[in-house]
């Protein structure tokens, strides 16, 4: 194996709801296009070229671990045929979420503090999540790498986008250095295809 193809030696954290998919209660209007799934009682829209995004994923990282504020078995379901579960160092929920008071929007959040992944032998220099809610990872923010929240949109390209930045930041000796705020403009103008993986 060439140094080229070894995989990363990071760990990547993947949020899932309005990051890799998202899932409408059946209560809620459907959107104007169909569902890719039923998964219970939700119509799960699957964010463009999210099976691709996590086998290259699961190729290009020596760890992969899901990390989501929903249940356990919500997040299992969900998963089901979008990755092969076995091979994923972890499937976090809601208890290893905390539940913060944001005063200023007089509603409640979800907090994910990277010190819950200490057990996994990766320095926080190692560590990358990935998520649509910036505010959780407050305490991680150098950690983050924030992503358009998706909402079913059939267009979406931003995750055959962040698989491309994902090469940049995998040989970093420290990802905390990359200012990953704005991560997405270098890609604005490039084309990407879906359907090649
Ligand atoms: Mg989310």
């Amino acid at each position: 194996m060439s140094a080229a193809e070894r995989p990363f030696a990071k760990l990547l954290v993947l949020d899932l709801d309005e990051t890799l998919i998202h899932a409408r209660d059946r209560d809620e209007p459907p959107l104007p296009w169909p569902a890719q799934r039923q998964v219970a009682r939700y119509h799960v829209h699957l964010r463009p070229g999210v099976r691709e995004f996590m086998s290259s994923a699961l190729q290009r990282f020596v760890g992969v671990g899901i990390w989501t504020s929903a249940s356990t078995e919500y997040a299992t379901a969900m998963l089901d045929r979008l990755v092969d579960r076995r091979r994923l160092r972890f499937i976090f929920a809601r208890d290893r979420c905390t539940q913060v008071w944001d005063a200023e929007r007089e509603q409640t959040y979800w907090r994910k503090d990277i010190a819950e992944l200490h057990g996994f032998g990766f320095g926080p220099g190692s560590i990358l999540v990935v998520d649509d809610k910036p505010k959780g990872l407050e305490c991680s923010h150098a950690n983050l790498i924030p992503v358009r929240p998706f909402e079913g949109d059939p267009e979406d390209l931003e995750l055959p986008m962040l698989r491309r930045y994902l090469e940049q930041l995998g040989p970093l000796d420290d990802v905390r250095q990359a200012d990953k705020r704005r991560w997405r403009e270098q890609f604005e103008d490039e084309d990407f295809d879906l359907d090649v993986s």
